[in-house]
């Protein structure tokens, strides 16, 4: 075995899943950050095929339209925490991405299978160009994209804790957490009821519930794990 290969082997990858707002991607960056290991955020991949769905005027309700539409676009994603661009055929989409057209379609478009299993594909290549380690967040990452990551952790908190940070994420005021909440619990179960990966807690994954804990403290409990498997 030559070097490049033993180290491959030795990869650790960081599945980091659960619902909306569960405070994934803070913890997911924060994780990679400490450790100095790049991170891939999933969700960014699907919400860029989106937003380019959106852009060619397919029909969501139409799953073959979707695919259709999806097929040709090149994703790029960053895995650096500090900056993770994200481009759409060579356009920067990381802030329309994050804009309610694109978080009202993208549980439409990434319940299609043909969708899924590009971005799979792509993710898979991506984690196996990691060397020491990999963050991975997402829904699917331990049940579907890797089910070999010797650290799996599922991070759920209560609806309201969830609305209540993503609102004052997108500075919003408190008014807007009940259509926040709403919002959270529709693509919840979009996300848990579809056939193609369904949002569920992977075997041999751990619940962490983030909701009364600060986010250095969960990013330290799964530093933790990480360490105690190197
Ligand atoms: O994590 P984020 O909220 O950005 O994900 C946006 C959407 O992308 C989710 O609601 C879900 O529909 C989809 N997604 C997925 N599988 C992943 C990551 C995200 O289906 N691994």
């Amino acid at each position: 075995m030559n070097e490049g290969e033993q180290q491959h082997v030795e990869t650790i990858v960081v599945a980091v899943d659960g619902p909306s707002g569960s405070g994934k991607s803070s913890t997911a960056r924060g994780v990679a950050d400490r450790l100095g290991w790049p991170y891939l955020d999933t969700g960014a991949m699907y919400r860029a095929l989106t937003w380019a769905v959106l852009e060619a005027g397919a029909d969501l309700d139409d799953a073959e339209a979707v695919a259709e539409a999806a097929s040709g676009v090149q994703v790029v994603v960053g895995t650096d925490p500090a900056a993770p661009a994200v481009h759409a055929d060579g356009t920067d989409v990381s802030v329309p991405i994050r804009g309610p057209e694109v978080t009202g379609a993208v549980s439409a478009v990434s319940a299609v299978a043909e969708v899924r299993e590009r971005l799979v594909a792509q993710q898979r290549a991506l984690i196996a160009e990691a060397s020491d380690g990999i963050v991975v967040e997402g829904r699917d990452i331990a049940s579907v994209v890797a089910p070999e990551a010797p650290v799996k952790v599922y991070l759920v908190a209560d609806a309201a804790a969830r609305a209540a940070r993503r609102t004052a994420e997108q500075g919003g005021d408190s008014g807007q957490v009940a259509a926040t909440e709403a919002d959270l619990r529709r693509r919840d179960a979009l996300d848990s009821g579809r056939a193609a990966s369904p949002l569920a807690q992977a075997d041999g994954a751990t619940v962490v519930d983030t909701t009364h804990l600060t986010l250095d403290e969960v990013v330290a409990e799964i530093v933790r794990m990480v360490d105690a498997v190197r």
